[in-house]
Formats: structure tokens, C-alpha cells, sequence
């Protein structure tokens, strides 16, 4: 397809701009992917380990999986699902944090989402951690699983729209990947790759899609870029969108970075269970063992414990990893892990962090983010969803949204 016949150019090739470019390519129109990366996917990124197993950078758990889109195209792809359930879902290992402790902990934790869901239907809306109960024996914890869920601690985030949040509590996996699954879905669409977009000119008829590697023509176009990345991109719209790039910045990503290591003598360990590092405090790891009942061990990291470690590099969270398993499983354990592998997602230039949260006041910004402009200008991703954002299946239905809008525009014209 030649550059000027283009109809729709869709910025970004993640698992929202997949969506689009392929409702849009069923539709008959000539469109075009046009991704920064030299590889479709985004957030979603399987690679292998040493031995050939695959493991998930970015997502991993189908969430909502009753109602998750990829959960057809995983099958359609002939890929196996797992349902296993989530170690969230089941009680932690009991080093360093008794069962009546973990009860005690998880009744806390429900009755903090309870007063989120109370609060989140009041005016104003309040950074969530507002409702932790004063001096809480369980806040630390609380909030070091709001990092995993958010990517950032309570205080930052708006109990709203951490309330608006929609997930009906079935998690499952691809066993092949996810990233594998949403990369793969992109495998006949028309893509540009290694084609970072710097700026989108769309003052004249034509919208011109200027790139690192020159000039693209469309009628139409869908900005699927995560919002830190368009909030940190200077000039990206000309004439500018000032109201876009305030809800970027209102929406911003959170980290969660995922560190993968190799575990000897794996089996002194139940398949699919979890450990946390500590129960004390905020900046803990936690643990996933034998993920698929593999010798590996699935290290989360979240929120400023692993900004911090981000800046010192990849052997600050195989060091953070290996201090807290030893302090916990004694000091012989340290020979026994290994690092396979880590993706720091705050210094990934086409990410700059994990999932998009809200701050406080800002939860209706996903649907300023997420409104068309002028007829041509369409957006998606995970951040424009209001109950399914910061995850794939959301990425997804914002995409098929935007083409859908796409569709509308051009009818009418
Ligand atoms: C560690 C981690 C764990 C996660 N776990 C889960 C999970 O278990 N379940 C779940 O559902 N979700 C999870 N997520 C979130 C999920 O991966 C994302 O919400 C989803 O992949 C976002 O899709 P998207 O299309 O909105 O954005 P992206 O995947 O970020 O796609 C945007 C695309 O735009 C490209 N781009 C950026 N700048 C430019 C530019 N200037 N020009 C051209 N292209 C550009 C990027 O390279 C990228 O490919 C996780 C994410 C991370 C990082």
C-alpha cells in the first residue's frame, strides 16, 4: 500500500491499536499501523527464557477472563489456556506471615475497598488512602498491593476511579503468553515498524503523520501512545490539543516492573504459590512460585520500590529479591535462584511505566482522553476505558471502540 493512499493511520501497535487495525482492515479500509518499537505488542511482550519457556514482561493474567476478548482469540490461535487460580486468590505461604495473620489481613483489606466503594460515590472525590483507617496495623500491606493493582501508593490515586475499576474475579493465563497472543493477532495487519511518530499535523485536509523516518498521509487517525508518553511528548499535535495532554497527565502510568529468575530444586514448593517478602511495609516484592509449575519464580515489583530500584538497574531487584527469599527461606536459598530476566518499564521510551492510574479528581479525565476530535481524530488504549483500564482486554475494547468511531465518521462524511 502506498503511503498517500492511506485512509486511517493508527499510532501505536499495541494490544488497542491490534484491535482497531483489525476491525478496520475487516471493514475494507485501507489503514495503517505505525509503531514505534521494532515489534508489535507494546505493554503486552512475551520473550523466552534460557530453556525456551515463555514468560510475560508486560501482562499476564486475562483478567475479567469471562468476558475478556483475548480469551476467543487465544483460542482461535490454538493456544492453551490456563485456569488455575490466581495465588491472590488462595492464602500465601505462612513464612513470616501466619495464616490468622493473613486473615486478619485480607478482612482489612475488604473492608478498605468497602469504604472506596462507599467514598467513591461522594463529592469530592479523595486520594484513597484517605481511607485507610488511622494507624491501621494492615496499611502497609494494603498499599503495597495497591502498587501491584495501581502501580502507585494509595495517596496518589483517586479512590473513584480506583472504585470504578470492573473486574469480575476470574484470572487466567495463556501458557504460550499473553504478549505472544496479542503480537500474533497483529500478524496480517498492515504495519510500519521502527517508525517512532513525532508529530501529528493535522491543520490542513490531509492529517500528515510526520515520523522518524518521514512523512505519512491520512484521513483519519487513532493515538493509541501511553498517556506519560503523550504527556512528556512536546509539540505532538499541531495545531495542539491542550485538553488531551491535561488528561495524559491526569491519567499517568503507574510501574509495576516483573522480575523472572530460575529456581533449583523447584518442587519443595507448591505449583502456583505465593510468598510476600514482607508484611510490614510498602516496599516489599512478592512472590509467585512455579508459575504453570515451572522452576521459576515470578518477582512483582511496584509503585516507588521499584521506581527506586529502576534507577539503580537490573541488579538492584535480583539483589532486593535475593535479600528478602534469604531472610525468609535461610541463606543457602541464594544459590538456588538465578536471574532469567527483567524489563524496567519506567525507562521503556515508547511505555514510561506500566498502567494508567488516576489522581485524585481526575477518574471523568478517561473519557476527556478518550473523545474524538473534530471527526479524524480518534483515541485508544488501556487509559480511555473507564472500568477496564490498565489492562489488555481494555487496551482491546477501547481500540474496537475508536474503529467503530472511525466507521461513524466516515459514513457521515
Ligand atoms: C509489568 C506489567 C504487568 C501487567 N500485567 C497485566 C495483566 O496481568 N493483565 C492485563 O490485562 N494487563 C496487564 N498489564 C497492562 C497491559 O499490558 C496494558 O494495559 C496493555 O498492554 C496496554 O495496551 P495499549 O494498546 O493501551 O498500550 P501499549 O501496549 O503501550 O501500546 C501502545 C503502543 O504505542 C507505541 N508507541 C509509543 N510511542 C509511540 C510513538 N511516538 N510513535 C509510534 N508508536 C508509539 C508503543 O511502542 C506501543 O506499542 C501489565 C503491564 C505491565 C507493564
Amino acid at each position: 500500500m502506498a503511503d498517500n493512499d492511506i485512509e486511517t493511520v493508527i499510532v501505536g501497535g499495541g494490544a488497542a491499536g491490534i484491535a482497531a487495525a483489525r476491525r478496520l482492515k475487516n471493514a475494507g479500509m485501507k489503514c495503517l499501523i505505525v509503531e514505534a518499537r521494532s515489534r508489535l505488542g507494546g505493554r503486552a511482550w512475551t520473550v523466552a527464557d534460557p530453556s525456551g519457556l515463555p514468560v510475560d514482561l508486560g501482562c499476564g493474567w486475562l483478567h475479567s477472563a469471562d468476558r475478556n476478548p483475548w480469551v476467543a482469540i487465544a483460542e482461535e490461535q490454538k493456544k492453551t489456556i490456563d485456569k488455575t487460580p490466581p495465588p491472590w486468590r488462595r492464602p500465601s505461604l505462612p513464612l513470616g506471615f501466619p495464616p490468622g495473620g493473613q486473615r486478619d489481613f485480607l478482612k482489612n483489606q475488604e473492608e478498605f475497598f468497602a469504604r472506596v466503594g462507599e467514598r467513591a460515590q461522594q463529592e469530592p472525590d479523595v486520594a484513597a488512602a484517605e481511607l485507610l483507617t488511622p494507624g491501621g496495623q494492615w496499611n502497609n500491606l494494603i498499599n503495597a498491593i495497591a502498587t501491584y493493582i495501581s502501580g502507585v501508593e494509595l495517596d496518589r490515586v483517586s479512590a473513584r476511579d480506583f472504585d470504578n475499576f470492573d473486574d469480575t474475579g476470574v484470572n487466567w493465563r495463556i501458557v504460550e503468553g499473553y504478549g505472544a497472543t496479542i503480537a500474533a493477532c497483529g500478524d496480517s495487519l498492515p504495519v510500519k515498524l521502527d517508525c517512532p511518530v513525532r508529530r501529528i499535523d493535522h491543520s490542513g485536509k490531509r492529517i500528515k503523520i510526520e515520523t522518524a523516518v518521514g512523512t505519512i498521509e491520512a484521513d483519519q487517525i487513532i493515538v493509541t501512545v501511553p498517556t506519560t508518553v503523550l504527556a512528556e511528548s512536546h509539540g505532538f499535535f499541531a495545531p495542539s490539543l491542550p485538553d488531551k495532554i491535561k488528561a495524559a497527565q491526569n491519567l499517568p502510568l503507574g510501574l509495576a516492573d516483573k522480575l523472572f529468575l530460575s529456581l533449583e530444586q523447584a518442587e519443595e514448593f507448591e505449583k502456583d504459590s505465593r510468598l510476600f517478602g514482607a508484611s510490614d511495609r510498602t516496599a516489599t516484592a512478592t512472590y509467585h512460585l512455579r508459575p504453570f509449575g515451572r522452576p521459576q519464580i515470578e518477582v512483582y515489583f511496584g509503585g516507588r520500590c521499584a521506581a527506586d530500584l529502576e534507577v539503580t538497574g537490573d541488579d538492584a531487584f535480583f539483589d532486593f529479591a535475593v535479600s528478602q527469599l534469604v531472610g525468609l527461606l535461610g541463606s543457602k536459598f541464594a544459590q538456588r535462584v538465578k536471574p532469567i530476566r527483567i524489563h524496567r518499564w519506567r525507562a521503556d521510551p515508547f511505555a514510561r511505566g506500566s498502567y494508567s492510574y488516576a489522581i485524585p479528581g481526575m477518574a471523568d479525565e478517561r473519557a476527556v482522553l478518550a473523545a474524538p476530535v473534530d471527526g479524524r481524530l480518534f483515541f485508544a488504549g488501556e487509559a480511555c476505558s473507564r472500568g477496564d483500564f490498565s489492562t489488555a482486554h481494555g487496551g482491546w475494547n477501547t481500540g474496537l471502540a475508536a474503529a467503530e468511531q472511525v466507521l461513524r465518521a466516515r459514513k457521515r462524511a
